[in-house]
């Protein structure tokens, strides 16, 4: 029987992490129903574990930190403490987690770092909730923090601007790929740096082998865009990124939305940001910043126009019972978020740990929205799953939850092709990993080639990839036996 009393009950007390659970709270309704007879079950009881979304990290895992061994909640959860605490280079790592960390990671960071195409910058909030024991397997670590020893070389194909943004910019700083909806990136900061960026090009300052594009948070460099944008009556859709949301100051964050808003033909706006992922107590305790968010939520709801929240959570361990509270916060005030996941090995590419994210965002009011095959990107190869594992981790996902929560796996064709449904392929060789998509909409004469990592090819295919000057012609190959050899192939 499911849902017993003494179910409710030990559900209260059990948790792995010693905490209290957050949904069940007695209440009369709920007595008087569990008085009656309770009907026969269809299905096998459900045991914690399979509940284990609805647990949120509520105690001060902080303290982990010798640092941070007497940092208060309070002094944590305000986020000038977070932006003092960042972890932006090498030294400051050692600083922290030096002692706690397994003897040789640190230098193997070091040498991780020499050749990653992005900076460093990891927030207190999610240092902490790193498992220093077994930095090597934790999500996060592997999320933020390169180290050398887990280096696969590159796919040939791997570029730093796989997606081709560069070449559909009107101006800097805005890509118009898409008939009705445009990227605005005011600012290239984030609160973080994920390895896997895939705005590698531009994001986070240079690095020792990358000189980045640069995109300048200052109002007078924004005007060309909003004029782009204004002067382009068929633009609806205006996606904030960069860059992340979270780093500009709350008057830019009004002056973006005011500006965008009182063009008549926009009408739906999505601020991208990381930030609830590695930094969720700024949307509690930076009451400027939320309230500037709410602001131009509430201002656009009164004109008839959407103005949303698009965030980034990769793995459940991300999210505590800050995050929570956080996500709460917004949905009481009537923001709707939406988050866009990469697909990350050693991260989420099970579907226990896809299963387990996607419920607790669920459970959080957060719609899984997209989960991205992982873009080709320089310096990422050990990050990057196959096709085939992501259509077969799709099957085994759709149906878990709620349809509207079932977030939608897809392929940004390289070279500029747009999202396809990563399913859609009209050819996939499991052997040499190529596939071949169209997308009509964004460009009905090309077609768009990903490459799945060759070490996750079977032997014969990892061959094939040894003689350089096979390449082209197992790429013909592929686009033959697509069938649509008219088309014209982006490389
Ligand atoms: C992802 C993206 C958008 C938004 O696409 P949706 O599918 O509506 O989320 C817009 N422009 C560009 C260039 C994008 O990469
Ligand atoms: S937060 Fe987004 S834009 Fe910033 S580094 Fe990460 S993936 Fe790139």
């Amino acid at each position: 029987m499911h849902y017993t009393k003494e179910e409710i009950n030990s559900m209260a007390a059990a948790n792995t992490f010693g905490e209290l659970p957050v949904s069940i709270t007695k209440n009369e309704n709920l007595e008087n129903l569990l008085k009656l007879d309770l009907p026969e079950a269809i299905k096998d009881p459900v045991s914690n574990d399979d509940l284990y979304h609805r647990y949120f990290v509520k105690n001060a895992f902080w303290h982990k930190i010798p640092a941070f061994a007497s940092i208060t909640e309070e002094e944590f959860l305000d986020v000038k403490f977070q932006n003092k605490n960042t972890v932006r280079k090498v030294e400051k790592l050692i600083e922290l987690v030096g002692e706690i960390a397994p003897g040789g990671f640190i230098d193997d960071v070091k040498e991780g770092m020499e050749l990653a195409p992005m900076n460093l910058s990891i927030s207190p909030y999610i240092l902490s909730l790193i498992d220093w024991n077994d930095p090597y397997h934790d999500p996060l670590r592997i999320q933020f923090i390169p180290v050398n020893s887990r280096r696969v070389a590159d796919h040939p194909k791997l570029t730093l601007d796989s997606l081709g943004e560069q070449g559909d910019s009107p101006v800097p700083g805005l890509v118009h790929r898409y008939f009705d909806k445009v990227l605005f990136l005011p600012l290239d900061v984030c609160p973080v740096y994920c390895r896997f960026c895939t705005r590698s090009y531009a994001i986070g300052g240079n690095t020792e082998t990358v000189d980045k594009v640069k995109f300048t948070n200052a109002p007078q460099k924004w005007n060309d865009a909003f004029a782009y944008i204004a002067s382009r009556p068929e633009i609806e859709d205006v996606v904030i990124s960069g860059g992340d949301a979270y780093m500009l100051a709350p008057d830019r964050l009004r002056l973006i939305g005011n500006t965008l808003l009182d063009i008549p033909h926009v009408r739906r706006m999505r601020f991208a940001t990381k930030g609830p992922a590695v930094m969720p107590m700024k949307i509690l305790s930076d009451q400027k910043w939320t309230d500037a968010l709410v602001e131009i939520v509430d201002k656009g709801r009164k004109m008839g126009k959407e103005v949303v929240l698009h965030t980034h959570f990769n793995s459940p361990n991300e999210i505590s019972d800050i995050t929570r509270r956080a996500m709460l916060h917004l949905f009481k005030k009537g923001i709707t978020v939406r988050n866009q996941s990469v697909l990350i090995k050693g991260v989420n590419d099970t579907a226990e740990k896809m299963i387990h994210l996607i419920r607790k965002l669920s459970y959080m009011n957060v719609q899984p929205y997209y989960v991205y095959q992982h873009d080709m990107v320089s310096g990422t190869e050990d990050l990057r799953t196959s096709v085939g594992q992501t259509v077969e981790l799709e099957k085994v996902i759709r149906g878990v939850t709620a349809g509207f929560n079932t977030p939608l796996f897809v392929t940004d064709a390289p070279g500029g092709g747009g999202k396809r449904d990563v399913h859609s392929y009209d050819y996939y060789d499991e052997t040499t990993g190529i596939s071949v998509y169209r997308s009509p909409s964004v460009d009905d004469s090309k077609l768009y080639i990903y490459f799945d990592p060759i070490d996750t090819l079977p032997a014969s295919g990892q061959k094939l990839w040894e003689d350089e000057s096979l390449h082209e012609e197992l790429i013909n190959n592929a686009i033959k036996s697509s069938g649509f050899t008219s088309l014209t192939p982006v490389l």
